[in-house]
């Protein structure tokens, strides 16, 4: 089955492998990284690599600090304000779709939420103007780098001298960028990263000295990064999958990847453009490399695909609920063969469809 589902995704075969091995007996330790303890010399070794693998990736220093937190990333839309907005602060939310709506949400529970530029007006069917923030005073500024559910992606991270914070839940470690640009950026696992249960937050050593408020140690980055992670106990099991997907990603090469991602997404988008039963959503020049999004020509008609698509062992294609038709998520594990294979299935599709 080819699963082109937006998240949980994919992963490589490789990892499934190394990862299910790892349940039976985990490095040749005699117990299955399910029972290994979560402090401990095992369990350091995996968290240590894999905050190097991070680094190395991202190109980071030791000016930030690598954690792995649960709670996904609604957790983050909360720890955020929770930590960084004071009541009478402001904080500034580029709003380019869904989960950026959400982040704001959350972020208005603790102070002022100033929605800096938004595409809502065009349903989001393209991004917001990157907004200028001469003479702003804001806590941070938040952006979404790219958006699941309504397939646009900004193609870089500008540079900002207020800290800027990325939700990268849905593009990280698709191609190069420059994390340094962000005080802090997180992204959930289960989309390019391994397993659902563990969440990556980069965050600059500086923006611990810039917590606003006291809040419980779980939620405090200040002291997730004083524990290293293991505040409570760690979810043993996803961190190693994130491991094994950062060992697969390094080995495969990141620019590697990055032109797998350009072949994946210009061959599906050039398909869409020439079929006549298909049509893009999203303004070319904002069109996500990750996730696409289109419709087709009328309900039943999409219905008949979704259903030719899961006899032809295609799955995952359906689009989100707010939004409907097709979201075909390419993330790492999605090869250019497995695009080939759909693409083929809407030629066919369409040479029959009447
Ligand atoms: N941010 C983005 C960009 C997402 O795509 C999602 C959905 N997986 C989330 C945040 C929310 O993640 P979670 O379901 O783990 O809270």
């Amino acid at each position: 089955m080819i699963n082109f589902n937006a998240g949980p995704a994919a992963l490589p075969l490789e990892v499934l492998q190394q990862a299910s091995e790892a349940v039976i007996d985990y490095n040749r330790s005699g117990l299955s990284i399910l029972e290994i303890p979560h402090r401990g010399k095992l369990f350091d070794d995996i968290l240590e690599e894999s905050k190097v693998l991070v680094k190395e990736l991202c190109g980071l220093g030791d000016d930030y600090d690598v954690l792995w937190l649960q709670g996904g990333g609604r957790l983050q839309f909360a720890m955020i304000p929770m930590n960084f907005l004071a009541e009478n602060a402001t904080a500034g939310y580029v709003d380019s779709g869904h989960w950026s709506t959400e982040a704001m949400e959350y972020a208005a529970y603790y102070g002022k939420v100033k929605t800096l530029s938004t595409s809502k007006e065009y349903n989001y069917t393209q991004l917001p103007n990157w907004p200028s923030l001469k003479g702003e005073d804001l806590s941070y500024v938040h952006f979404t780098s790219n958006n699941t559910i309504y397939g646009s992606q900004w193609p870089e991270i500008p540079k900002s001298e207020i800290p800027l914070i990325s939700d990268m839940s849905s593009d990280i470690f698709s191609c190069r960028r420059d994390y340094t640009n962000c005080a802090l950026f997180y992204a959930v696992a289960q989309k390019n990263l391994g397993a659902v249960g563990n969440t990556l937050v980069a965050i600059r050593k500086d923006m611990t000295e810039r917590i606003v408020r006291s809040v419980p140690p779980m939620l405090s980055f200040k002291e997730q990064v004083a524990k290293k992670s293991v505040l409570n106990t760690a979810p043993v099991f996803p961190i190693y999958v994130s491991l094994l997907m950062l060992r697969w990603i390094i080995d495969k090469g990141i620019d590697a990847i990055a032109q797998d991602t350009n072949t994946k997404a210009s061959l599906l988008y050039n398909e869409i453009d020439r079929n006549t039963l298909f049509t893009g959503i999203v303004k070319k020049e904002d069109r996500s490399k990750m996730n696409v999004v289109f419709l087709g020509k009328d309900k039943k008609m999409e219905q008949q695909f979704l259903e030719f698509c899961e006899e032809n062992d295609v799955t995952g294609i359906a689009g989100h609920r707010s939004v409907g038709a097709f979201r075909v998520s390419l993330y790492n594990a999605i090869s250019v063969a497995n695009v080939q294979t759909l693409i083929s299935l809407m030629q066919d599709f369409e040479k029959n469809y009447q």
